[in-house]
């Protein structure tokens, strides 16, 4: 047994069976000696016609799943079974399961033949009757591929009506969505990559007064992008669902040679925004690229501390286990003296925030009108002010996500630019990193009403996210949060 991301384990002794579970959860490259699965299929050579190689797998994304590509390229086979009614034999698709809106438990299965209902204690003897057969001509006759979705799950597993259950609680978060047809249907996720408009975005930048925070930002954090002549830095509030709000955008001219560069970044550090609330709000977490300058950058963030500094690294690929991992320890230069293990940094899969902040900025949005009734933004709901101005958005929706296809014919997905400057949408990544490290992804529902408790403003708990501007906003203390964001806090 072995990992997929040691090229020693994957290489190490000659194996006649290799099975290789949850490929699409491997990484690109195992210690950038190569794909994984290659070099694990490289042990099995030797056998010849007797060595076998089974790979498996809950599919990821379309254009870079791999149980996808090589399930295309086998004889697709799927498990027929015979309608009750009719006879005919069919392969079950979550498009035949009907049910009556709100009520999942209604649930029942229709023939594709015949349309007749078949019922849950069907399944049983349909099963046993069942068969697997191709559906399709394998580039390569010895390669057989199946497939199989929750739909065929045995009585006291999921039940059809515990699939259409599934199904009504996703409706409407792409992310559920996503995991639904993962892991229930077993197909792959399309992912929209194509960057929203930035006009229509425009068009919905909302009116609060700047630099202020409205009552459902609970806390915030920073991405900051360091460029040659300049460190451009957005400030981005977090509430519940990951709604977020832009509050700041500052561009600190002269480039990390310069050292007031650096005493100004320290100074937004310390610097704090006003909540709606009447609390003082600082920064629980701002989140540096080190792409350029790497060593000014941990220099920087060593002198002020990894409390409140996150100094991250950018990773192409959507696979990852996790959309943040590390912190790992680096070596720093203080003084001109190299320090080992002197920094920390995060790695980021850059990939999926993108994914996420264009999938956040396409949710639609509730009217006037529905506000008024007490409507709620869905959760992960972009709010941008009135003085975000168009070439920031324009460089927020500046790239796409585009297939590539490499000289083998592996297709993978990848960002492209569409315009030159996009540093808005570098800031938001890095920012939505920082809310990651600080937590938020994993915080328990108490975390969350203990912010609300301590901006004094009223639970969000029964609406998924808020409204700006509701006039009962809450007590309007003027108690100075003593660590929501402070070097010292418990973040
Ligand atoms: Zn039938």
């Amino acid at each position: 047994m072995t990992g997929a991301n040691s090229a020693v384990g994957l290489r190490s002794m000659p194996a006649r069976y290799v099975f290789l579970d949850e490929v699409d959860a491997y990484p690109a490259s195992a210690d950038e000696e190569g794909d994984p699965v290659g070099l694990a299929e490289a042990r099995s050579l030797t056998f010849a016609h007797r060595r076998k190689v089974f790979l498996v797998s809950t599919p990821t994304i379309r254009g870079v799943s791999r149980i996808e590509r090589e399930y295309e390229a086998s004889d697709q086979r799927r498990f027929f079974v015979p309608c009750p009614h009719c006879g005919v034999m069919q392969w079950l698709r979550f498009e035949r399961l009907r049910w009556e809106k709100g009520k999942p438990e209604t649930a029942a299965y229709h023939c594709d033949a015949c349309d007749e209902r078949i019922e849950e204690h069907h399944k049983p003897a349909m099963l046993a009757a069942g068969e697997w057969r191709a559906t399709a001509e394998a580039r390569d006759a010895r390669t057989v591929g199946f497939h199989l979705s929750a739909l065929y799950s045995p009585a006291g597993w999921k039940s059809w009506a515990d699939i259409a259950r599934d199904k009504e609680t996703a409706a409407g978060s792409d992310e559920a969505e996503r995991v639904f047809r993962n892991t229930v249907l077993g197909e792959t996720w399309i992912e929209t990559g194509d960057a929203p408009d930035w006009q229509r975005i425009a068009e919905r930048r909302e009116d609060w007064p700047a630099g202020t925070v409205p009552d459902k930002g609970l806390f915030l954090t920073a991405g900051a992008d360091v460029q040659k002549d300049r460190i451009e830095v957005d400030v981005w509030a977090w509430g519940r669902g990951l709604e977020s709000w832009l509050i700041d955008h500052v561009v600190i001219e002269g480039g990390p040679a310069r050292p007031e560069a650096w005493d100004a970044l320290t100074d937004l550090l310390g610097r704090s925004w006003r909540h709606a609330g009447g609390a003082e709000l600082g920064l629980a977490r701002l989140a540096i690229d080190t792409g350029y300058e790497t060593a000014a950058v941990y220099g920087w963030a060593r002198s002020v501390g990894f409390a409140q500094v996150a100094p991250v690294k950018g990773l192409e690929g959507f696979n990852r286990a996790s959309p943040v991992s590390g912190p790992t320890f680096v070596d720093a230069t203080a003084g001109g003296k190299r320090l080992r293990r002197g920094a920390r940094l995060w790695t980021v899969a850059t990939s999926t925030f993108k994914a996420e902040t264009y999938r956040f900025l396409r949710l639609a949005r509730p009217t006037a009108e529905e506000l008024q009734d007490g409507a709620a933004f869905a959760p992960g709901t972009v709010h941008l002010p009135g003085w975000a101005d168009t070439e920031w958005i324009r460089q927020l929706t500046a790239e796409q996500l585009v297939t590539v296809r490499n000289r083998r014919g592996f297709a993978k997905l990848e960002w492209q630019k569409l315009r030159e400057r996009n540093e808005a949408l570098d800031c938001r990544v890095y920012a939505r990193a920082a809310a990651w490290i600080a937590g938020a992804d994993r915080w328990p529902e108490a975390t969350w009403a203990d912010l609300e408790a301590q901006l004094g403003v009223p639970s969000g708990i029964d609406s998924p996210a808020g409204m700006i501007g509701r006039p009962d906003a809450g007590t309007q203390g003027k108690r100075r949060s003593d660590w929501l964001g402070r070097r010292e806090g418990w973040f």
